[in-house]
């Protein structure tokens, strides 16, 4: 699935809201250069934590669209 931009999301812990993280990668980039621990603040219920490798995700044509679809 084709990604939209090359910005990295997380999933905020306490909302579930995707949160852009200002963090850019290409697919390749994410696995050769994975950004590492960060803590993010999410834009909707201003919760922060630390996030890692695992957490990081971009946006996809397919998610977007399912966003839409609701
Ligand atoms: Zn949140």
């Amino acid at each position: 699935m084709p990604i939209i931009d090359e910005e990295l999301f997380v999933r905020c812990r306490n909302c579930g809201w995707e949160a852009a993280t200002g963090i850019r990668r290409t697919e390749e980039g994410l696995t050769a250069d994975p950004p590492g621990e960060r803590r993010i603040t999410c834009h909707r219920c201003g919760t922060e934590a630390t996030y890692g490798n695992a957490d990081y995700f971009h946006r996809t044509v397919q998610w977007d669209r399912e966003r839409v679809d609701v």
